[in-house]
């Protein structure tokens, strides 16, 4: 086990600056999740953890070595892929066992390492098979099982759900967040889907542009995202966004509606509420119904406030007629204000 350390990080690739100094720190067993958009730098970021990627300037320490140097051979890491890299000739057990082979492991030690794993993953009736008799899920416990039979300090996992239809992918999801708190292994996870994120993560990094937005707890970063990014990354439906200002009275949108919130001096804000902490409310504010979506378990509102849509949702099936007014109103200290900067306002 080892703790992992980025200090001041950079990558370019020529005048691209695809990580632009990140620190980060990620403690023995926890288990990180890297997210962000498409081309924000967080597989580069892995892949340098890994050394698959050089580093330009800055630091990476793994355990209690200082890794810049090292090959990702001799880092005491496992990475699973995204497109699980199995080698099509081989057995299911071959595939599991090769890098044990490799290091010239002996031949008992191999086997037992590669019947643990395939009891934890649930591959022993499988392991005669080749990759092509395997089905998607199956596969990415085998390429888990090549990760664990290394019994490694840190599991670098790049996306490694996304080849899998959504079901299996919220089942893999348990699975593997089962593994770690079996193996109690640190674990850097990348993915661009903020639930898998939520749900997986100890610790998760909001990555952006090649730099970090926000680190913390799945619930602080939903409670308290920094700015604008993060509170619209983090979520789902994401929050809502309404511009206005603050005046004497209290928010104004941009249509002159007032809003409830606390008392600040008068400036342009951004008022953010999400869908879940808005509710129906007689004495609430006038929407006018766009489009009502029930998914069995709670009612989705599309709603029209002056100018600006807002997205709701109810724990309570309610029906609407498109045109319907219908008054709501947001609980009160679930609102996020932020600033002209994107930045968070609210105490
Ligand atoms: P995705 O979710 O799409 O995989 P990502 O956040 O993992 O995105 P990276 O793959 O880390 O993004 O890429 C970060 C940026 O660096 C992108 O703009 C990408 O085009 C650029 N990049 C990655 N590899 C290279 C390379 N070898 N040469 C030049 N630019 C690169």
């Amino acid at each position: 086990m080892a703790h992992v350390s980025v200090n001041n990080a950079r990558k370019d690739y020529g005048a691209f600056k695809a990580i632009k100094g990140v620190s980060v720190d990620i403690g023995d067993g926890e288990f990180v999740v890297l997210v962000g958009p498409s081309g924000c730098g967080k597989s580069t970021l892995l892949r340098m953890i890994a050394g698959l990627e050089g580093i330009t300037s800055g630091q990476i320490q793994i355990g209690k070595h200082i890794v810049n140097e090292l090959a990702p051979k001799d880092r005491d890491i496992a990475m699973v892929f995204q497109n699980y890299a199995l080698y099509p000739h081989m057995t299911v057990a071959k595939n599991m066992g090769f890098s044990l082979r490799l290091k010239r492991m002996p031949r008992t030690e191999i086997d037992q390492r590669v019947g643990n794993a395939a009891k934890i993953l649930g591959l022993e009736s499988l392991l005669e098979r080749y990759p092509k008799q395997l089905s998607g899920g199956q596969r990415q416990r085998v390429a888990m099982g090549r990760a664990i039979v290394r019994d490694p300090a840190v599991f670098l996992f790049d996306e490694p759900l996304s080849n899998l239809d959504a079901k299996l992918r919220v089942q893999m999801r348990s699975e593997i967040k089962e593994l770690h708190q079996r193996l109690q292994t640190t674990t850097i996870y990348v993915t661009h889907d903020q639930i898998e994120a939520m749900t997986m993560a100890d610790k998760i990094v909001v990555m952006k542009d090649g730099l970090i937005e926000q680190s913390g707890s799945p619930l602080e970063l939903y409670d308290r995202p920094n700015n604008l990014f993060v509170a619209g990354f983090i979520g789902s439906p994401a929050m809502n966004f309404i511009s206005g200002n603050m005046t004497e009275d209290g928010f104004r949108t941009a249509d002159g509606l007032l809003l409830p919130s606390e008392r600040r001096p008068p400036e342009a804000v951004t008022y953010g509420i999400r869908p879940e902490h808005l509710r129906l409310d007689p004495g609430g504010i006038e929407v006018t119904t766009v489009v009502v979506e029930p998914t069995g378990s709670e009612t989705l509102l599309i709603a029209r406030l002056g100018t600006q849509t807002l997205t709701c949702v109810f724990r309570d099936r309610i029906r609407a007629a498109p045109g319907e007014v219908l008054r709501i109103a947001p609980i009160h200290d679930a609102v996020h204000l932020f600033a002209g900067d994107e930045q968070r306002i609210t105490s």
